[in-house]
């Protein structure tokens, strides 16, 4: 066991687990409030920041606890202006965090594993494999730095900010922490970035996907389907072979009866040349929502390609087609636009990548 595993992360913590921890070590309530506001709405990532607490405090405070365990290995920013974040773990493994400004708003892309164990043979992250599912702490940390790195240390943000648990990982493998950071993060007290604002993206774990229509504050959630029939998406995903599309649209119905106002329901479809963009498969796609009388929108997303892996993105014009298919049929379609592509912070490049456009982080960056 490394010193770092016995220091309990309190980043990691809810406002109520602080004010316990705080207690225990015979401190008033009031400073777990302070250092809950430091954390989290000042983003200050060492206890020694903490100015208003007395020296003796962070000192003992220092030998049991910290205030953060990730530090930035790399920064790449592209083009457009996203920000791809190569983290570290304390115990050396890769985490990628990715910041994408937009005119309204910002989106920060969070990763909710190192590696992944999902197979799914279009994404680069499948080939690290899991690594390890990511503490609450962990989660949240990434938003932090993300925030610090654009906007300066407990800067207020310019814009709203959005979350995406589309980076590495599938995030309803582990779901425990992160609806915990989700619950972190939504505090008034600290970030303050609620689930409404917040979309979580799964590769299709049913017996998650039903948990979730069972919650009262929960993230937006996407669905990742990738293919229109169970052959295809047994080849694509494997995790379909576990949970088949009947059983996955099934819960997703579920899920879509229990929709309140302003909650946001998405497919996602990555489209391969040749593979699983034909105009068959458009009618095969369409039927299958409207057989499970699905009213959700699809997203498409053109392939990202990477080096190792076997596909391209479909043509525009494929794309433009396979929509106007899906828009005949009565399913709504949007085409997201990638970003970050120059840089491997689009969707399914995240695979700890260490060249291009390299920008080194600087020390205030990584911080104490
Ligand atoms: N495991 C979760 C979240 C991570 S993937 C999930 O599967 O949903 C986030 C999105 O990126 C998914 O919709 C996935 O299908 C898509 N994706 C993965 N690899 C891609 C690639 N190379 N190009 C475009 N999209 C990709």
């Amino acid at each position: 066991m490394s010193e770092m595993d016995k220091k309990t992360n309190l980043t990691g913590l809810s406002h109520a687990e602080l004010v316990e921890f705080i207690e225990q070590f015979g401190e008033p309530a009031y400073r777990a409030r302070q250092i809950f506001g430091a954390l989290h709405h000042r983003r200050l990532r060492s206890f020694d920041e903490i100015s208003e607490l007395p020296k003796a405090l962070r000192e003992r405070l220092n030998e049991r606890a910290t205030a953060s365990t990730l530090t930035i290995e790399s920064r790449y920013i592209s083009e457009d202006g996203t920000r791809r974040f190569l983290m570290k773990t304390h115990d050396n493994l890769p985490v990628e965090t990715v910041f994408i400004p937009e005119e309204r708003r910002d989106t920060i892309c969070f990763s909710s594993q190192s590696g992944c164990p999902l197979q799914c043979t279009f994404c680069l992250t499948a080939q690290l494999g899991l690594l390890r599912s990511l503490t609450p702490g962990e989660i949240v940390e990434q938003i932090i730095i993300a925030l610090n790195d654009a906007y300066g240390v407990g800067e207020k943000p310019l814009r709203g900010t959005n979350l995406v648990g589309m980076g590495a990982g599938e995030p309803f493998l582990n779901f425990d922490s992160l609806m915990k950071a989700l619950g972190i993060m939504a505090d008034p007290q600290g970030l303050f970035i609620v689930p409404h604002r917040v979309t979580v993206s799964t590769a299709g774990i049913v017996p998650r996907v039903q948990e979730l229509a069972t919650i009262p504050q929960r993230p937006n959630l996407a669905i990742s389907l990738g293919a229109p029939t169970n052959e295809m998406r047994d080849e694509l995903m494997p995790i379909n072979k576990k949970w088949p599309l009947e059983e996955l649209l099934g819960a997703c119905k579920e899920f879509e009866q229990t929709l309140k106002a302003g909650e946001r329901f998405t497919f996602e479809y990555v489209m391969l040349d040749g593979v699983n963009d034909s105009d068959e498969q458009a009618r095969q796609l369409a039927n299958l929502l409207n057989r499970h009388d699905l009213h959700a929108r699809v997203n498409l997303i053109p392939h990202n390609p990477a080096d190792p892996l076997p596909y391209q993105p479909s043509p525009a014009e494929r794309v433009e087609q396979f929509k106007s298919i899906l828009e005949s049929k009565g399913v709504r379609t949007f085409v997201r636009r990638p970003r970050g592509r120059d840089i491997f912070a689009a969707c399914g490049q995240l695979a700890a990548r260490r060249e291009t456009n390299k920008i080194q982080a600087s020390s205030q960056l990584i911080g104490a």
